[in-house]
């Protein structure tokens, strides 16, 4: 699945709005191109697939951030943390 516009793949579903409800009877589900910001339909299907995508993208950004909370992610090979910073 890519944009219509731009060819992008990287889409996310878009808001609902009460003028959708008509193409949603027929499985029309908004999507928005996160690159060129244009909003298009794709079937309902498909949709839910972006959306789980986005959602695993998210969860991947929010894993990487607490690793990099993680102080021995920082931490070069072999310095080791004063005794009054460790981990009891
Ligand atoms: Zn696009």
């Amino acid at each position: 699945m890519s944009c219509h516009w731009c060819g992008s793949s990287i889409l996310r579903t878009s808001r609902l709005y009460f003028v959708d409800l008509p193409r949603l009877v027929f499985f029309q589900y908004p999507v928005r191109c996160r690159e060129c910001d244009e909003r298009f339909f794709t079937n309902l299907f498909e949709a839910m697939r972006i959306r789980a995508a986005a959602k695993e993208r998210r969860t991947a950004r929010l894993h990487q951030r607490f690793v990099k909370l993680d102080d021995t992610a920082f931490r070069p090979h072999g310095v080791r943390l004063p005794t009054s910073l460790q981990a009891p």
